[in-house]
C-alpha cells in the first residue's frame, strides 16, 4: 500500500462498519482499512442486551455484513489489532506489533468502555459488566442457571438485563444510587412509569442505594453488601453504571478533548484530516447549537455515514435528532429528541399512560424539544418533525390522540 493515501477508519464496531459502507456507496475507490481490537468482525450491540441476550435472536443476526462483503466491498478488515498511537502530523497510526499504516483521512470510531465498580469484591467471578458479544454469551450462560441476580445500576443496561434475567426466571433485584431510574434521561414523570413496569414484573428495585462491597466465596460472587449495612444474595451481578468514551488515541495524539472527542458540525476534529463518530464523539449539533455527545445505537448508524462524506469532501452537517429504543418485558418505546437533565417545564401525555399506550412530550416555553412512544408505532416522523421545528404547540392538542400529530404544526402555520 503506497503511504497516506488510504482512508483508516479506528474502531471496528456499528459506526466503523457503516463508515466504510458509506464510502463505498459514495464511489471512493482508494484503500479503505478498518482495524478492530475485538476478533469478531463489526456488530450491533442493542441485541446484546435484549434479543440476542433473551436467546431470541440468533447470533448471525447481530453483526453488520456478513464475513463476505469486507472482501467484495474491498474493505481491508483488520481484527485483533490494537492501534497503539496516531501521530497527526506524520499522517500515520502506530500498531501494538509497531508496524504503520499511512493515512490520508482517518476516522475515529474507537467507542467507549463500561464505567467499572470500584468496590472490594469487583473483580469476583460472576461480577458482568456489557460491552462485547462474549459479555452478553457469559451473561445469558449465567442467567440459565442464576435463581437470584441484581443488578447495579438502574440504566439501559441495568433495567434491559433485568428483565431479561426475570424472562429467565430469575429473582431480580435493582440498586440504584439515584432516586428513580433513568431519572436524568426521562425526569420524574417518565421515570416514574420504568420504575412501575419493573415492579410490576417483580423486580425489587432499591434507590439511594450505595454498593459498599461485592461479597464473595471461593473466588466467587455471592452477594452485594450496601452502606447501610444490608446484604442481597446472589449467584450473579449485573453492572451497568455508564460509560466513559475512549479518548486516549486522541488524547495522546494532542487532539482536542472534552467529554469525548470534539469534533465541529462535519465531525472534524481539531485536525483536519482526522473525524470522529459514535459513542466517542462529542459533535457541534446544529439545530441545538451546542456540542452533545451520543450513547446510542441510531447514532452509531447514522453519524459515521456523514463523517465518511465529510471525509471525501462533500458539504455535510450531521444535524438529525438523537433516536432510541427499548424493549422490555411486553413495553416497546422510542424516544427521538433531546433534552438537558432538567431541561423541560412540562410533560404532556397523550394517549393512556395505565396501559403503557401513549406517547410522552418533553416541552419547554411551549415547543417540544422531545418526544417518546410507548406502544405506539410509526409516530418517530412527525414527532421528529415536532421537535426539529422549534414552534410552540398547543398542550391541549398535543394530548389529544384525536389530533393528528402533523396537524400540531400546520395549524399554528396556518394561523400564523
Ligand atoms: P446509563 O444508561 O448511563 O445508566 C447508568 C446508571 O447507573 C445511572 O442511572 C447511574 O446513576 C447509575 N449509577 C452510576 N453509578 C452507580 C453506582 N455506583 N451504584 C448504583 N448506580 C449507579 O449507562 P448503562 O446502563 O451502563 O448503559 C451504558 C451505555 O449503553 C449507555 O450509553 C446507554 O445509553 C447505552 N445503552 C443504550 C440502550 C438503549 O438505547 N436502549 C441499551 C443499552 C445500553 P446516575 O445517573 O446518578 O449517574
Amino acid at each position: 500500500m503506497a503511504a497516506n493515501t488510504a482512508f483508516v477508519i479506528v474502531g471496528a464496531g456499528l459506526a466503523g462498519a457503516k463508515a466504510a459502507q458509506t464510502l463505498r456507496e459514495e464511489g471512493f475507490d482508494g484503500d479503505v482499512v478498518l482495524l478492530g481490537e475485538e476478533s469478531e468482525r463489526p456488530y450491533e450491540r442493542p441485541p446484546l442486551s435484549k434479543g440476542y441476550l433473551l436467546g431470541k435472536d440468533e447470533r448471525d443476526t447481530v453483526y453488520v455484513h456478513p464475513p463476505r462483503w469486507y472482501a467484495e466491498h474491498d474493505v481491508d478488515l483488520r481484527l485483533g489489532v490494537a492501534v497503539t498511537a496516531i501521530d497527526p502530523a506524520g499522517h500515520e497510526v502506530t500498531l501494538a506489533d509497531g508496524s504503520r499504516i499511512g493515512f490520508e483521512k482517518l476516522l475515529l470510531t474507537t467507542g467507549s468502555s463500561p464505567r467499572r465498580l470500584t468496590v472490594p469484591g469487583a473483580g469476583l467471578d460472576g461480577v458482568h459488566y456489557l460491552r462485547r458479544l462474549p459479555d452478553s454469551d457469559s451473561m445469558k450462560e449465567a442467567f440459565a442457571s442464576a435463581s437470584r441476580v441484581v443488578v447495579i445500576g438502574a440504566g439501559w443496561i441495568g433495567l434491559e438485563t433485568a428483565a431479561a434475567a426475570r424472562a429467565a426466571g430469575a429473582e431480580v433485584t435493582v440498586l440504584e444510587r439515584g432516586e428513580l431510574p433513568l431519572l436524568r434521561v426521562l425526569g420524574r414523570e417518565v421515570s416514574q412509569i420504568f420504575a412501575e413496569l419493573h415492579a410490576g414484573h417483580g423486580v425489587d428495585l432499591r434507590f439511594g442505594a450505595q454498593v459498599a462491597e461485592i461479597t464473595g466465596n471461593g473466588g466467587r460472587a455471592n452477594g452485594v453488601l450496601l452502606a447501610d449495612g444490608s446484604r442481597i444474595d446472589a449467584d450473579a451481578v449485573i453492572v451497568g453504571i455508564g460509560i466513559t468514551p475512549d479518548v486516549q488515541l486522541a488524547d495522546a495524539a494532542g487532539l482536542e478533548v472534552d467529554n469525548g472527542v470534539l469534533v465541529d458540525a462535519r465531525l472534524r476534529t481539531s485536525h483536519p484530516d482526522i473525524h470522529a463518530a459514535g459513542d466517542v464523539a462529542n459533535a457541534f449539533h446544529p439545530l441545538l447549537g451546542k456540542h452533545i455527545r451520543v450513547e446510542h445505537w441510531a447514532n452509531a448508524v447514522n453519524q459515521p455515514q456523514a463523517a465518511a462524506k465529510a471525509m471525501l469532501g462533500q458539504d455535510v452537517a450531521y444535524d438529525r435528532v438523537p433516536y432510541f429504543f427499548t424493549d422490555q418485558y411486553d413495553m416497546g418505546m422510542e424516544y427521538t429528541g433531546y433534552v438537558e437533565p432538567g431541561g423541560y417545564d412540562e410533560v404532556v401525555f397523550r394517549g393512556q399512560r395505565d396501559t403503557r399506550e401513549f406517547i410522552a412530550f418533553w416541552l419547554a416555553e411551549g415547543r417540544v424539544l422531545a418526544g417518546m412512544n410507548v406502544n405506539v408505532w410509526d409516530v418517530t416522523d412527525p414527532i421528529r418533525d415536532l421537535v426539529t421545528s422549534g414552534r410552540p404547540v398547543d398542550a391541549k392538542r398535543l394530548a389529544d390522540p384525536d389530533v393528528p400529530l402533523g396537524d400540531l404544526l400546520e395549524r399554528r402555520a396556518s394561523a400564523g
